[in-house]
């Protein structure tokens, strides 16, 4: 029924655009044909025309759910302004009075609104269900649908309503988007959303032209950062810092230095937070130090660099904050500086809270320890997380590609550790492999009674190092599956069956260790 709908002649007409971008259009015929759709899709990918042009075809109104309620209004805004009719998008948060409440109750019943944009909580509140009840509503659009899921990296409780509440209110299709791609999260939307059949579309989430380095932190970091931005006099940038107290003190010392930057945190109030946005769009100033509030829905195209003073919580975090680099397609730096201190210093933050919030603070943390240790390629790893294989050698466009470590034999080790995983039945998560291999007789081991079993110890003689890199370059290469439904305990593959009855050669690079250099660097 929709293949005669032309499509093309409705891009046009509604957005001025000559053609679809990936698989925009397969999303929205999926749509259209009134299918649950999913949609996984980088950053800048075009996500918003996947609901907003259907809500335009079909009869109704369509709800969007997002969480953002400061940017609701410039979302609406954009929707009005780049379509032919005006006023088709409205919104409905807390930040509304009355009367503007009013106003958008009527411009619904009224037929006006093909788009409302609604917060989660406002979509759930019990009084509002009435009104929900008393239109036809083309279907519902999920936006930035990781917020349901408390491994993504921002979890918010009031996403896992949604459901609930959209039985209450009837049922209509559901077109979930978000840009974080991990398997663990993408079961919990489906789960949560009701929509385990839905149609999914999952773009590459390979950003090609970011360029990938980790440094190690050392006392000169603020010089470090001062001659980057030096060497790319007039660029935008952004740098990350986990605490306000940080994002003031590096402000301060790179404006003290002649760098046009500014301070932005969630502690700054609003009228301060949005002249500074302003500026950074209009380019009054480059630089802007800022805690991860800064940057959802910033649409600035050509920043380039995104700087990480501190090592981010997850590695989808970092994916999403060095996403906001070369959104035009051209340059774009990313540099993480990495301290094992500053590792410890987050586990810490975790202890007064909840231990299964806890546990998962600190898998994740552990992602992204692995991927600043790593020697392999960056984009290689980062896909990875994302479920995506990643098959070119070298990327040429991170430090490890453009400085290659030496590629070390690793088929005994590997072997060592499959028949470890074997032994103590797939039941085991990597630290506990790494002490068996080692011959380590933990309690733990113990408990279990490992430490009687033939492979204990097995790779005793070996360098301790080399476990951590072998394990996890197992993993990309497909021989050992860490398995997320149970907190990462670690299975075999068929490739990893095959591999013990027949092993071929594996090599692996090293960590860089950053525990060892960042003493002796603060020595000096
Ligand atoms: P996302 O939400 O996935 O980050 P957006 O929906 O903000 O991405 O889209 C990113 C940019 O791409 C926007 O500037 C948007 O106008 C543009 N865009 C989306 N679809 C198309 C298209 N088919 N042709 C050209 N530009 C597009
Ligand atoms: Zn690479």
């Amino acid at each position: 029924m929709t293949a005669t709908i032309n499509l093309n002649e409705q891009l046009k007409h509604h957005f001025g655009f000559d053609s679809f971008k990936g698989d925009q259009e397969a999303i929205i015929r999926n749509l259209l044909e009134g299918n649950d759709t999913f949609v996984l899709m980088p950053t800048g990918g075009g996500k918003s025309l996947c609901y907003q042009l259907p809500s335009l075809i079909m009869e109704g109104t369509a709800i969007v759910v997002s969480p953002l309620i400061a940017l609701m209004k410039n979302q609406v805004d954009v929707v009005n302004g780049l379509s032919e009719e005006s006023g088709v998008a409205h919104y409905l948060n807390s930040s509304l009075n009355r009367a503007a409440i009013n106003q958008v109750y009527k411009d619904v019943h009224e037929g006006r609104t093909k788009l409302l944009y609604v917060a989660p909580e406002s979509l759930n509140k019990e009084d509002n269900l009435e009104f929900f009840r008393s239109f036809k509503i083309s279907f519902y659009a999920i936006d930035e649908a990781h917020c349901i899921s408390e491994w993504g990296h921002d979890f918010r409780p009031e996403y896992r309503n949604i459901r609930p509440t959209i039985n209450k209110i009837g049922a209509a299709p559901v077109i979930a988007l978000t840009a974080t791609a991990t398997d663990k999260v993408r079961m919990d939307i489906k789960k949560s959303l009701g929509i385990t059949d839905a149609k999914e579309f999952k773009s590459s989430f390979n950003r090609a032209n970011l360029y990938y380095e980790v440094r190690q932190k050392t006392n000169d970091i603020d010089k470090q950062i001062i001659k980057f931005i030096k060497q790319h006099p007039g660029k935008s940038g952004i740098i990350y810092c986990i605490s306000r107290k940080k994002v003031e003190e590096l402000a301060a010392v790179l404006k003290a230095n002649d760098i046009k930057a500014a301070a932005y945190h969630a502690g700054l109030d609003s009228a301060t937070r949005s002249q500074t946005q302003d500026d950074f769009l209009m380019e009054r100033i480059d630089v802007i130090v800022a805690t991860i509030a800064f940057g959802m829905g910033i649409d600035k195209p050509d920043v380039r660099f995104v700087i990480h003073y501190d090592i981010p919580k997850s590695l989808e975090g970092y994916y999403q904050e060095t996403g906001r680099a070369g959104r035009d397609g051209g340059e774009g730096i990313c540099i993480a500086f990495y301290a094992y201190k500053d590792l410890q210093k987050l586990e810490k933050f975790m202890e007064g809270k909840p231990v299964a919030e806890q546990d998962i603070g600190k898998q994740l943390l552990q992602e992204t320890a692995a991927y600043a240790e790593t020697s392999m390629c960056r984009r290689k790893v980062l896909l990875h997380y994302f479920g995506e294989e990643y098959t070119k050698e070298n990327c040429g466009n991170c430090d490890n590609c453009l400085h290659p470590k030496v590629q070390r034999d690793g088929q005994e080790a590997l072997l060592i550790v499959l028949k470890a995983i074997i032994a103590v039945k797939e039941a085991f998560r990597q630290d506990y492999i790494v002490d068996f291999v080692k011959g380590r007789a933990t309690d733990d081991i113990v408990s279990h009674h490992h430490e009687q079993l033939e492979e204990f110890g097995a790779g005793e003689d070996m360098p301790v190092k080399i476990w951590n890199p072998v394990i996890r370059q197992g993993m990309i290469a497909g021989y050992i599956h860490k398995d997320i439904e149970s907190y990462g305990l670690l299975k075999m593959t068929a490739a990893g069956k095959r591999y013990v009855k027949n092993p071929t050669p594996f090599t692996y690079v090293e960590d860089t260790d950053f525990s060892e250099t960042e003493e002796e660097a603060s020595e000096a």
